[in-house]
């Protein structure tokens, strides 16, 4: 077996890339006569790559490396756990105490009654689950024709067929005929993009209430969930006007549906509380989690499952689960994630230090001559660039060209920021000092001047007509 390390040459390491490895989300055929950027270490707050340069990660890996990177602490969780006892599934009547362990842990954390936690390996793979888990439950109820769940355009809930419909995204519902039968989908409440005349707030009210007048078009009785994220992630940092979730909550609880929070991202501290269903003040009967759960470093998800339905899916056999449902050496790592978060404050940190520096430095951004606006919510944000300030207009260019040149600009400056069409995202580790900050948001700058000039330069600074 040849050995392949660190200290190949790039372009080598690029090239057995290009021959065998199929990339997520990527044009493999183009990124292969590009060749990948190699990441080949991390520590804190900053990556390094092939070539030797350090790089500020603004977007936490893929939004997960809340605690940061190289933890000494998480290898040796890890080690330990290996060492004892690598792997046991929890099928047959078994159990075993990080799982046990990580299952309570959860449930003290998380809010309301809020108190089981089915596992998986993923944010997607807890949404399958979701599926089922909601669908028995209300056959259980005697109910089995409420099995259609209602969630939004552009959402994300993960790569599945179930979850890849659950969520709203145009491009992978054209692939490989999504989404499944039963699910149905609102619009999403951005109203930068999408809220013509109306203010934040009245735009926020309309959208709540396309979801009552879907439930009215299916039926009250054929209805059993509604899916969201608190915030949207994947789909641009959108956070909802105030409007809008008191008025979903009134609609989930008048109409006695499920509500599922999709936690993936807005879990364990991403938005200044342990959740977002905190932050925005609503009750769902299951969250979905992941990512932040372990900070990436092991795949681990689950649902988190309130009382009612748990008792409910637990009165019969429920004919589903995971291999490696309650990992134990993936829950040893959640755990010590979590022991971190609570010893070292990150919930705090995030609320009373990063945000409130972060959103100074943030928002002014919005003077930008390319940025149209800015939005934050404990440590995730977005801006929207712009062809001409004040306007909302979009660019005349197809979508996602600015946002893929400036996301350009940001590699060449060091930042990770990504872009999603012509938004900017950042979701930064949730231990990033204000002087990191300051670091991010300076290169974030250069990045912002570099790609205006070469807009203005190719003649892209043209709105739509
Ligand atoms: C990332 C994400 C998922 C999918 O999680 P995976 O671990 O990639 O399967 C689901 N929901 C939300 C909100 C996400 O951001």
């Amino acid at each position: 077996m040849r050995t392949i390390t660190n200290h190949m040459p790039t372009a080598e390491l690029q090239a057995l890339d290009a021959a065998h490895h199929m990339h997520p989300f990527t044009t493999n055929a183009q990124l292969g006569k590009k060749g990948a950027r190699i990441i080949t270490r991390a520590k804190g707050v900053f990556l390094t790559d092939s070539d030797g340069h350090e790089i500020i990660d603004g977007m936490a890996g893929l939004w997960c490396v809340n605690v940061g990177y190289g933890r000494d602490s998480m290898a040796e969780a890890a080690a330990r756990q290996i060492r004892e006892l690598p792997y046991y599934n929890t099928f047959f009547q078994t159990s075993h105490v990080p799982a046990i362990a990580l299952a309570a842990r959860i449930a003290e954390l998380a809010p309301g009654d809020l108190n089981h936690v089915f596992f998986a390996s993923s944010g997607s793979e807890a949404n399958e689950t979701n599926i089922r888990l909601v669908r028995h439950y209300w056959a259980l109820k005697g109910q089995p024709e409420r099995s259609v769940i209602i969630s939004r355009m552009n959402g994300y809930h993960g790569s599945g067929m179930g979850s890849a419909s659950l969520g709203g995204m145009v491009s992978m519902h054209e692939q490989g005929n999504l989404p499944i039968p039963g699910i149905v989908h609102i619009g999403q409440p951005h109203w930068y993009a999408e809220g013509g005349d109306m203010t934040p707030e009245e735009f926020g009210l309309k959208r709540a209430r396309e979801l009552e007048e879907k439930i009215l078009e299916i039926g009250a009785d054929r209805v059993g969930a509604f899916i969201a994220e608190p915030v949207q992630g994947a789909g641009g940092v959108i956070i909802a006007p105030d409007s809008y979730w008191p008025e979903i909550q009134r609609i989930v609880d008048k109409y006695g549906i499920l509500l599922i929070a999709d936690e993936v991202i807005t879990g364990f501290g991403r938005t200044g509380n342990w959740f977002g269903s905190q932050t925005l003040n609503i009750m769902p009967h299951i969250m979905t989690i992941a990512k932040g759960l372990s900070s990436g470093y092991a795949p681990i998800g689950g649902s988190v499952v309130c009382d009612e339905v748990a008792a409910v899916i637990g009165s019969d056999e429920f004919n589903h689960g995971y291999t490696y449902s309650g990992h134990p050496v993936a829950a040893a790592i959640a755990l010590e994630n979590l022991r971190i978060m609570e010893e070292e404050g990150v919930v705090e940190h995030v609320r009373d230090v990063a945000h409130p520096h972060l959103a100074e430095r943030w928002h002014a951004l919005g003077d930008h001559p390319l940025v149209g606006e800015t939005k934050l919510i404990g440590m995730m944000g977005s801006l929207a660039l712009t062809p001409e300030k004040g306007s909302r207009a979009r660019f005349a260019a197809d979508a996602g060209t600015a946002g893929y040149i400036t996301r350009e600009r940001c590699f060449a400056n060091n930042v990770i920021m990504r872009h999603v069409y012509d938004r900017m995202i950042i979701s930064p580790p949730l231990v990033m000092t204000t002087d990191e900050i300051d670091i991010l948001i300076d290169r974030a700058t250069l990045a912002l001047d570099e790609a205006y000039a070469q807009l203005k330069s190719e003649g892209l600074l043209k709105k739509a007509s």
